[in-house]
Parts: C-alpha cells; structure tokens; sequence
C-alpha cells in the first residue's frame, strides 16, 4: 500500500538515515539542542557490523554526548595501543614490529580517559541508538526507498514501514547516515569508486587464538601482507576478529570464498600461524569488495550526509566509526545552525568544506601507505623507523605520529604532508630498486619462504551467523 506525498504526508523537522554511530550520533546532538529528530533505520537491533577497533580521540565526542562514562563500564575490550608487525622470513615465528601506546598522547591531547575500546559492533551500536532515544530521539523501524527532491532541495523521505506501508515524511532537513547504502548519493549519481586504494576485505571471529599478556592483550595487532595488511581485533569472550584488507592486484587473485582466502594468508606466515594453535572458528567468513569510495559532494540544500554515507577509505587505521561520530556531530551543529536561519545554505556548505579538507587530508596519507606497502623492504622500513629508531613511537620529535594515528587527523596537516613526503619517497626508490633487481619485492619474500604446504584451513563453525537482512556485502558502483 503506498500512501502518496502531499495530502496526509507526516511532517517533522529533521529525519535522519540510519542508526549506526554515526545516525545515532546526530540524533542525539539533535535531541539534545531540543530538535527531536525522527530517526528510521531498516535493520532490527542486535545486527552484526564490521568496524570493531575504536580509537582514543573518540572519547571526546562520549563526553560531550554524555555516554563516556557507561561505555567504560560494559564490557569492551580496552585498547591501550596498537602493534604493526612485518615479517622478516615467512618461516620466522617472529615479526618486527612497532607499538604504538596511547599513553604517548601528549597532555594536552589525552582525555580523562586515554584508552579506546574494542567492540562487537551488534552490542556498541545498539547502545549508542539506545543512548540517542534516552536523549530524546524518535527511532523508528523503516528503510527508506529514496529522499524526496524538489528541485534541488531535499524535502523529506519515502519510507517502508514495518507493516508494509510505503509512507512519505515531509521534513526540513535530511541528515543521510546510511552507511555503505549511502541512499542520497546513491540515488543522485554521486558516488564514485577511488582509484588508488581499490581494496578489498575477508574477515571472521575466532575463539582461541592467543594474545598478549596484561594491558597488551587488548592491543590493536596489524600484520603487513603483500599489498595489505591482517587485522587482529581482540573483544570480549576469547573472541578474536581477524580480517585480510589487500589493495589490487594481490585482491584481483582472490576467490570467491572469504575463509579460503583469508586463511590462506594466515597460514602462509609462522608468525600468524603460531597464534592459531589452539584456535576454533566462531563465524562465518564475510568478504567485502571495493572498499574505497566517495560521494562527491557531503551536503546540499536540506541534506547533509555522515559517515560512509559520504566516505570511506579504509579500516587501516581504525578511524571509520571516529569519522562518523565526528561528521554526526558537526551535522547537528550544521542542521540546527540551519534551521535557527530559516535553513540558511551556509552552514552546510561549511560542514562540506570542512569534510572535504578532512577526506582529502587522510585519504593522502592512506594512499601513502599503499604505495609503502607495494614492496616488503619499505613495508619494513615503514614499521622499522617508528618501531626500533624512535623506540615505538615514544620519541618527542614523532609524538605527532601517534595523536595522528589515534584520531588527531584534522589537528596535523602539516606534519602528515612531511611523512607524506616522505613515505613517497621511500616507495618509489623501494618500487624501482624492487622492479630492477627482485631486492625487497614480496614474491621475493613469498618465494623464500618455501612452498605453501600448510594452509590453516580451520573447520568451519557449525552455527554460522545469519547474514544480515537485505544486506549487500558488494560496494555497488554508482552509474
Ligand atoms: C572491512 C572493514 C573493516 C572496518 N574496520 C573498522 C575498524 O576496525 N574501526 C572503525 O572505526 N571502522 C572500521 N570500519 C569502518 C566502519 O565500519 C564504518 O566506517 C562505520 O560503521 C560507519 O558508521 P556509519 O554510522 O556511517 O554507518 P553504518 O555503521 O554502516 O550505519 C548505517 C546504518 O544505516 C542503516 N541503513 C542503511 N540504509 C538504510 C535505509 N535505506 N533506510 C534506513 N536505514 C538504513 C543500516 O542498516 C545501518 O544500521 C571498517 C569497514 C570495513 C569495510
């Protein structure tokens, strides 16, 4: 049944797309400035998300939303730290690596509590969307087909509800926190796929495998691969999210099968190996392709978008659910500083401006690191210079590397354009050594390793985990 726009049409003032951190988010700075908004969101919560490892600079937005203090109290997994590790041999059980620990935030930048979390995303979304109603949201349970335009200027939404029904909501502004579904972009043709990290990603949950001992159980753990890198993400209850992100062409060889592919390359080198002695699989393997995309544009009259409903890079450095929460925030300024001016175009086009400077800034860099990590020998030089000639990172002169890598993105152009540079530098002398002579390429470094003879190959789960509803893993194109 489809109840027609105009005549009956519901009327609100704000609706937001979607309720992960980001949507959730917004909604409760929205609440909370006494503007109420209706927020829809398609899937039932608990729903399994991908984006586990949180970071630091985070806890600045929980204060201000007010829910710093009961995240602290349930259950996550701290993270004092990460560890980036590359591999001398694949036989060797033992990686190089360098720490990162939090505690090297300079004061200033520390907030009362200099720890992240790492999080089952069913559990942590549903609470930050509780947190939202608390403070005044409307959630309601709705997939919305498309966002209604007159002109140029968004006027509200056409909803699925839970009963069936096609239903229109008029509104003055639309705060798109769609995620990867990114609805308005989608639908104007806006999206577009990167064309330098072209990755894409396999991951499960493990129990069993082994960690670390005290404060360095929680760490974030990053294995380097050929042209990627392997996620470690330890949560609560002996689990272990494991993941593989490659750039192309290495992901171009993948199957189809994420356990196959995923634990291939766990497999392949000791020191991954080793932790899986005792390891049992607890899901099933997801696999997502075309991680890198935009939409070229964050904002328009009466819409804004946040979080992967404009961007995403990549999971390298833990920064998405960070990005969300920064751009929910900054749109409920926006809207509300929008509304108060009789939806005055000026702050969205500041919020746009804002977000474009901090996608271009952080996209730069992470393209730097895929260019590292076109050859072993600068992969090795990468986590060597922080890891062993700056003691991990605890150096004055590269404090600035680990508040950048802990969500400090928007407060450090100008040092990240240096390591830029740098690291540019680097891969292409490493690229050109590795093209003349084989020296620090990684077949070098997969041929001396021997044969493949051991794959890990662990039995899959029994129970497997239900796919979550109406969702489609592939990152479709826009045309
Ligand atoms: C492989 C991989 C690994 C990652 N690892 C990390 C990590 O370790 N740390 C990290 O911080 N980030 C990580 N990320 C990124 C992180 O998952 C996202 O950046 C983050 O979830 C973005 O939050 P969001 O609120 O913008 O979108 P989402 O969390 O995706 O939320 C969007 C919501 O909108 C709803 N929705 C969609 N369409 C509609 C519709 N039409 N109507 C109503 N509701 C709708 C969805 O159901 C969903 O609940 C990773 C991403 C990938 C792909």
């Amino acid at each position: 049944m489809i109840q027609q726009a105009g005549t009956g049409a519901e009327r609100e003032r704000v609706v937001v797309i979607g309720g992960g951190p980001g949507g959730a988010t917004a909604a409760a700075f929205l609440a909370m400035k006494g503007l109420a908004p209706l927020l829809l969101e398609r899937e039932r919560f608990p729903r399994f998300h991908i984006g586990e490892s949180l970071l630091p600079a985070s806890q600045a937005v929980w204060e201000r939303l007010g829910i710093a203090e009961p995240l602290q109290h349930s259950g996550y997994t701290f993270k004092f730290g990460g560890r980036f590790a590359v591999g001398r041999s694949r036989k060797d059980d033992e990686a190089l690596s360098a720490t990162g620990t939090f505690s090297n935030i300079p004061p200033g930048y520390a907030t009362p509590r200099p720890f992240a979390y790492q999080v089952e995303r069913a559990v942590f979304d549903k609470q930050l969307l509780e947190h939202a109603t608390a403070c005044g949201a409307r959630v309601r349970e709705a997939s919305v087909r498309r966002v209604l335009f007159e002109g140029e200027r968004a006027v509200g939404v056409e909803v699925l509800d839970a009963d069936g029904v096609t239903r229109t909501i008029r509104c003055e502004l639309v705060i798109d926190a769609s995620g990867r579904y990114a609805v308005t972009a989608r639908q104007r043709g806006l999206l577009e796929l990167d064309p330098v990290v072209q990755t894409s990603a396999c991951f499960a949950h493990y129990h069993g495998v082994s960690r670390d001992d005290g404060a360095l159980q929680g760490y974030f753990n990053g294995y380097y691969v050929e042209h990627g890198w392997v996620w470690f993400i330890p949560l609560a209850g002996d689990v272990m999210s494991v993941g593989l992100v490659q750039n192309k062409p290495a992901c171009d060889r993948w199957s189809n099968d994420a356990r196959v592919e995923l634990e291939r390359v766990l497999g392949r080198h000791a020191y991954m190996r080793k932790r899986f002695a005792k390891a049992r699989s607890s899901s099933k393997a997801r696999m997502f392709r075309d991680l890198a995309y935009r939409s070229r544009s964050f904002a328009g009259p009466g819409w804004l978008a946040v979080g992967d409903a404009a961007f995403f890079i990549d999971p390298l450095y833990s920064s998405g659910v960070h990005t969300a929460l920064l751009m929910g925030e900054a749109a409920a300024e926006a809207a509300a500083a929008s509304l108060e001016h009789g939806g005055c175009a000026k702050p969205l086009h500041a919020y746009e401006r804002r977000f474009e400077k901090y996608y271009r800034f952080t996209r730069g860099y992470i393209c730097s690191v895929y260019k590292i990590l076109r050859t072993h020998s600068a992969a090795t030089a990468y986590t060597w210079v922080p890891g062993v000639l700056f003691n991990n990172l605890d150096h004055p002169l590269i404090r600035p590397v680990t508040r950048f890598l802990n969500g400090y993105f928007e407060e450090h152009h100008g040092f990240a354009l240096m390591a830029r540079a740098s690291m540019e530098a680097a891969a292409f002398a490493a690229g050109t050594l590795a093209r003349w002579t084989g020296w620090g390429s990684w077949e070098r470094f997969e041929a001396e390793g021997g044969e493949d003879s051991e794959p890990l190959l662990l039995d899959a789960p029994a129970r497997e985990l239900p796919a979550p509803r109406r969702a489609s893993a592939r990152m479709p194109v826009a045309r």
